[in-house]
């Protein structure tokens, strides 16, 4: 039998938000990290505009919380808010101080002051950004000095599948004890405990066709945690980033906001400027506005695409200041110096996901979410653009310094159940996964995408109850991989996200319905919130109840 693996912390994800925390706790714990993928993978990686902070002196705390609030249309959580922008600027130094290398104003050096950009929704300059590749400068330096510590411990190719809590142990309390991890090169599963699990595995965006995530966004902390008996919140609002890279025979890959605050414009194919037409902010208007916009006229005029077009600044701007939008729409054959970039919206962020309290805590004893997996009421309906890896790194200190103060109230972990495979073989029909993997994306991005409506849920819901069913039941009879337990992530996020929908009756934020196309004003605005029904391990939807 294999020996169960024990550690003081154990960190599921290794994104901005996992790396910041290890750093936080290692020196006085044993921290252990699990990557699905390599180390750096994930979408912490590709973030390009920057991060959000106040850090010039004309630009105030309550103009970073005003504008936040504002773009989360009445849902955010306003002590959540000043909490996060008022530790923004110290989340900044601690990155400078680890050797992030950020933009310095005229490119020089020698320059003790920072470049800082505009995005939408933003009333100042307040992004900090490593020129348009931030994500990798900060997720590289994150992963050096975490490579470096002697108490970190790194699983690789490891993959959490399912947590593993006192109540399915029969146990009398609500304690989160470990979690059961597939080893990808070996393909064995290991019991991992630990005296303190966090999830820390980013968003569920690849639960649509189309996306500017990487393949790691499966949903899988989302999933477990409901699994395990968690509330989850406000999953209908996925965010859309307006401006991918559109090529029909190449994946789309992300052209950053910041062009559009820049002075990009964004064009219909004849050249026409569209987007005074839908806001008077024009392409600095919110990302929901600015997707919506393209969709409307995508599927008003019968195009594939539209066009985002920066090619009126010097060439030599352009390239210091988007060398990544530059080299990648070059090798596809876009030279964006010259001609205008052709984009299409895709789905990008999971505002919704495991509700949480001020310190990162979630409804199990010992178990917290930090990161895009997390619901903290920072983004309400919509996030303003580069307001998550602020979030992910203020979170990660302040969950840190929560776990370092209780821990030694937390107890050694448990003696956990091996992991039992004498009920299943290889599986006999790969063609299944492959199958309801694509037929989910699909559905999920005609029927819950953009635009809604009552029908089109209710098309999605019947298809995603099925797609469960048979999920579930390929689950319990074949040995897990990588794809099939994605997979069961994936479909259970999508009935997560179809049920929230449903039961939102009003359009808001980035939930946009046909049947109530505007907010519903008679009552104060709420969260959605979905409670887990404690006496039903298998936590099946309730599709008839009020949550
Ligand atoms: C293209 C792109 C551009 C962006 N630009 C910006 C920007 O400019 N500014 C900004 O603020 N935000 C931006 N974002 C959003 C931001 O990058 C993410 O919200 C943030 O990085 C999420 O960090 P995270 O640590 O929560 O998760 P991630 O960085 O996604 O990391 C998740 C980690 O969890 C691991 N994992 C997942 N499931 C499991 C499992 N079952 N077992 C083991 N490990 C698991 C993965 O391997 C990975 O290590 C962008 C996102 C994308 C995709």
């Amino acid at each position: 039998m294999r020996k169960q693996i024990n550690h003081d912390v154990l960190i599921i994800g290794s994104g901005a938000a996992g790396l910041r925390l290890a750093l936080e706790l290692a020196d006085s714990a044993r921290v252990a990290i699990l990557a699905k993928r390599s180390l750096t993978e994930g979408s912490s990686l590709y973030a390009q505009g920057g991060v959000s902070a106040v850090l010039d002196p004309r630009d105030t705390i309550e103009s970073h919380v005003a504008d936040t609030i504002n773009a989360g249309a009445g849902l955010c959580h306003e002590q959540v808010v000043r909490f996060v922008v008022e530790h923004g600027p110290g989340a900044i130094r601690w990155l400078i101080d680890h050797g992030v290398p950020f933009t310095r104003k005229d490119g020089s050096e020698k320059s003790t002051e920072y470049h800082l950009t505009r995005e939408g929704g933003h009333s100042h300059r307040r992004v900090i950004h490593a020129a348009d590749a931030t994500g990798h400068a900060i997720e590289n330096s994150l992963a050096s000095s975490v490579r470096a510590h002697k108490n970190i411990t790194l699983y690789e190719q490891h993959i959490a599948i399912d947590l593993i809590t006192g109540q399915k142990l029969g146990m009398n309390d609500n304690q989160c004890l470990g979690t059961y991890v597939l080893d990808l090169e070996h393909g064995k599963v290991d019991a991992f405990g630990a005296r303190c699990i966090v999830l820390a595995t980013g968003g569920a965006s690849k639960v649509y066709l189309y996306t500017s995530n990487p393949d790691t966004a499966s949903g899988d902390g989302i999933a477990m945690a409901w699994r395990a008996g968690c509330r989850i919140t406000n999953m209908e609002f996925n965010q859309f980033h307006p401006t991918c890279f559109y090529h029909p025979h190449a994946r789309s890959f992300l052209i950053t906001e910041a062009v559009r605050g820049e002075g990009g414009c964004l064009l219909l194919p004849d050249g026409e400027r569209f987007m005074e037409r839908f806001d008077s902010r024009g392409e600095l208007a919110p990302r929901d506005i600015v997707a919506r916009a393209i969709d409307h006229e995508m599927k008003r005029l019968g195009i594939d695409c539209v066009y985002l077009d920066i090619s009126h600044k010097p060439a030599v701007f352009i390239k210091d200041h988007f060398p990544t939008a530059y080299k990648r729409c070059g090798e596809l054959g876009v030279d964006i110096t010259r001609e205008p970039i052709p984009v299409v919206p895709a789905a990008h962020y999971t505002c919704g996901g495991v509700a949480t309290d001020r310190h990162g805590r979630t409804d199990l004893n010992n178990l917290y979410a930090i990161g895009e997996t997390a619901h903290t009421g920072l983004h309400g309906a919509n996030r303003m653009a580069s307001n998550s890896l602020l979030e992910c790194l203020v979170f990660a200190q302040i969950a840190g310094e929560h776990i370092q103060n209780n821990l030694s109230q937390m107890p050694q972990p448990a003696d956990l159940p091996a992991w039992d495979e004498s009920r299943v073989t290889d599986s006999d029909e790969e063609v299944v996964v492959s199958h309801n993997w694509d037929e989910l994306r699909r559905f999920m991005w005609d029927y819950v995408g953009i635009v809604r409506s009552n029908k089109r849920l209710e098309r999605a819901r019947r298809r995603v109850e099925l797609l469960q069913h048979e999920i579930n039941e390929y689950y319990s009879n074949f040995r897990v991989t990588n794809d099939l337990i994605e997979l069961r992530n994936l479909v259970q996020v999508a009935a997560l996200i179809i049920r929230s929908a449903q039961l939102r009756k009003e359009s808001r934020g980035l939930h946009f319905t046909l049947d109530y196309p505007t907010p519903d004003d008679k009552k104060a605005p709420e969260d959605t919130i979905l409670v887990p029904d404690e006496k039903n391990l298998s936590q099946d939807i309730d599709w008839t109840g009020t949550n």
